[in-house]
C-alpha cells in the first residue's frame, strides 16, 4: 500500500536495516513467531530505541500485539510501548476475514475495517486515545507517534489509515528534537520518506 502511495519502504530484517527509516510497521502475522525473530535479531531492542527517540510505529494486529504493554491469552512477552492489555485472538474463532465499517476520527465516513483473528483491546491506560472501536472495543488507538490498530488497513483500498501515520512519521524530525545519529542529516526537502516492516504482512 505504502508503496502505491509513493512512499519508499525498506523490509526489516536487521537493525542496520533501519537507519534512515522514518517510521516503522509492525505487519500483522503471529505475534509469537514474531516476537522471537525480534528478539533473536536484536530488533526488540532496536525498536524501543527507534520509538524512544521520537520516531512513529504502527502496529496492525499482531503488530498491536507486539507493542501492547500486557498480552493474554495466553499470556506472551513484548516491547511494551503501549500502556494497554490486549486479549490474542479475542473476537473469537473468525476463519475467514470479517469486514467491518465504523466510525472513526480520522474520516467523516465509516471507516472499513478487515479483521483476521484480530485482538481485543481491553484495557488502555493514561494517555492513549482511541481513533475508533468495533464491538465497543478500540480498534485504533494512539498514544503520540505510536499508533496501533487490532484489524488490517492495508488489505483495503482506503490508504485513511497510512496516510494518517504518514503524518505522524513525517512530524518527527520538527517535534520530537530526540533524533540521534540514526538519521541521516538531511535537509527538510531531502528528508528520506523511507517507511519499513519487520516482515511480509500475512496472517
Ligand atoms: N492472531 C494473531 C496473533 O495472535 C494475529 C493475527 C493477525 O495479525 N492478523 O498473533
Amino acid at each position: 500500500m505504502l508503496e502505491g502511495m509513493g512512499i519508499e519502504t525498506v523490509e526489516v530484517r536487521t537493525p542496520a536495516d533501519m537507519e534512515g527509516c522514518d517510521g516503522l510497521i509492525l505487519p500483522g502475522g503471529e505475534s509469537t513467531t514474531q516476537l522471537q525473530f525480534l528478539q533473536e535479531e536484536g530488533l526488540a531492542e532496536t525498536i524501543k530505541q527507534f520509538a524512544a527517540e521520537g520516531h512513529a510505529v504502527f502496529g496492525t494486529c499482531a503488530g498491536a500485539i507486539l507493542l501492547a504493554t500486557d498480552v493474554e491469552n495466553p499470556k506472551q512477552e513484548s516491547l511494551g510501548l503501549l500502556d494497554m492489555t490486549v486479549l490474542r485472538n479475542g473476537y473469537g474463532r473468525q476463519i475467514a476475514s470479517d469486514v467491518f465499517s465504523a466510525k472513526s476520527t480520522l474520516k467523516d465516513e465509516p471507516l472499513e475495517m478487515v479483521f483476521i483473528r484480530g485482538p481485543v483491546i481491553e484495557r488502555t491506560g493514561p494517555g492513549i486515545e482511541i481513533l475508533a472501536k468495533h464491538a465497543g472495543k478500540p480498534a485504533i488507538v494512539q498514544k503520540g507517534r505510536l499508533l496501533a490498530t487490532t484489524f488490517h488497513p492495508e488489505l483495503t483500498s482506503d490508504t485513511t489509515v497510512h496516510e494518517y501515520f504518514l503524518k505522524l512519521a513525517a512530524e518527527t524530525d520538527h517535534n520530537s528534537g530526540k533524533t540521534n545519529g540514526a538519521k541521516p542529516k538531511s535537509g527538510k526537502a531531502e528528508r528520506s520518506k523511507r517507511e519499513l516492516t519487520t516482515a511480509k504482512s500475512s496472517t
